[in-house]
């Protein structure tokens, strides 16, 4: 069996090009799908994805491990930057959805699972929409908590909102004071049995990171996700240390060296690692392995297209540490015209019970595809009151 061509497909869905990636076998109707959405980069990583294709086309697509270490070594640079280990994501993922349906199995199972009987999942406020969810200003509590009891009844038990401002690199109690009352509507609104957990898109430095971090301590959230750079390892070192929330990162690691020296010093207790961008299957279970020698805990990073969240549901049913799955559903009205899924999500507690058809259990609608053809991203950037450059 050989791989005979790499073709990506790309589907504007607003903030999002979704970058899906067909890989093709001489093998009749024996294809797998990938993802490699990188908002922002999408030129770029279909143009790796084509110069990717140099080496695996003619190889044996039922090598996945084989051909990810030819992807990541042998173009001489190392594939671990953020457009190349994205474009072997999206290749990645596509041998396994093939190995799957070559040995007729869910991916899950080919890596020993399923390991649970559902696997639960959260919600961005509104739903992913882009104006509910990045663009609700922090000093606007009450909309925070009705769009939490949105998401309740919704069916989700759990939900994620970006109630942290951008600020400067250090500022004084009034940004705090708005983000401790856009929690706390949240939870008024909600109540103690839903699980709340905030973003701050790593806009704070380590100090504003903290400042944050304790301020919403009272309120119990499930996770606090990115309090500051992602490269300011010693900085979520100290705020996972200095609070009892758990500290959530890891969407930007994009290769296992990241990772060992983010655990190593402590950094989280929930690994965000993001499968379309961290080398696809093949390296987050190497990092899956390293999380669990240190007990940290798995929840993807996952608020891109269909075929990702397949990929991080299979992921789930064959990780014991994963806790739970990030989804959208309401980026674009159109996003389940796109896509034949094969796990059940029950609408009351959005859990998700597993696929058992082979691979990733996906059917991409390609003609459907081809009416969102790609459009630049909406530009989404941060500047401070003094017009210098902050973190979106
Ligand atoms: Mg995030």
């Amino acid at each position: 069996m050989k791989i005979t061509k790499i073709e990506t497909h790309v589907c504007h869905a607003r903030m999002r090009n979704w970058i899906f990636v067909k890989v093709l076998t001489n093998q009749d109707g024996l294809f797998g799908w990938g993802e490699a959405t990188l908002e922002w980069h999408t030129r770029a990583v279909v143009g790796a994805i084509e110069d990717l294709a140099q080496l695996v086309v003619g190889e044996d697509p039922t090598r996945p491990e084989h051909l990810w270490q030819m992807m990541f070594r042998q173009h001489f640079w190392h594939g671990g930057g953020i457009v190349r280990a994205t474009a072997i994501a999206g290749i990645d993922i596509a041998l396994w959805d093939i190995l799957g349906k070559v040995a007729g199995l869910p991916c899950s199972k080919l890596f020993g699972g399923p390991v649970r009987d559902y696997v639960r999942t959260y919600c961005h406020l509104g739903g992913g929409k882009m104006e509910d969810f990045y663009e609700t200003a922090v000093d606007e509590a009450r909309r925070f908590g009705d769009l939490a009891r949105q998401a309740v009844a919704d069916g989700f038990t759990a939900f994620k909102s970006m109630a942290v401002p951008p600020t400067m690199p250090i500022e004084g109690l009034k940004p705090i004071k708005a983000a401790e009352a856009a929690v706390k509507a949240m939870r008024d609104a909600v109540g103690e049995s839903i699980d709340i957990m905030v973003d701050c898109h790593a806009r704070p430095s380590p100090a504003m990171g903290l400042k944050f971090a304790k301020a919403l301590e009272p309120y119990g959230l499930y996770f606090f996700e990115e309090p500051c750079w992602p490269e300011s390892i010693d900085g979520l070192a100290a705020i996972n240390a200095a609070v009892t929330t758990p500290i959530a990162t890891g969407e930007r690691g994009t290769n296992i060296a990241y990772f060992r020296d983010l655990f190593n010093a402590r950094g989280c207790e929930i690994c965000q690692l993001d499968l379309t961008h961290c080398g696809g299957f093949t390296e987050a279970r190497r990092i899956a392995a390293l999380a669990e020698a240190h007990r940290i805990a798995l929840a993807p990073h996952n608020p891109q297209g269909p075929v990702s969240t397949a990929a991080s549901l299979e992921f789930g049913f064959s990780q014991p540490s994963y806790i739970i799955c990030e989804t959208v559903h309401a980026d674009v009205p159109w996003r389940q015209d796109v896509v034949q899924e094969g796990f059940t999500v029950e609408k009351q507690g959005r859990i998700v019970r597993p696929n058992t058809k082979p691979g990733l259990g996906i059917t991409i609608n390609e003609a459907e595809v081809k009416k969102h053809p790609f459009q630049q991203e909406v530009l989404q950037r941060v500047f401070y009151k003094d017009g210098s450059v902050g973190d979106w």
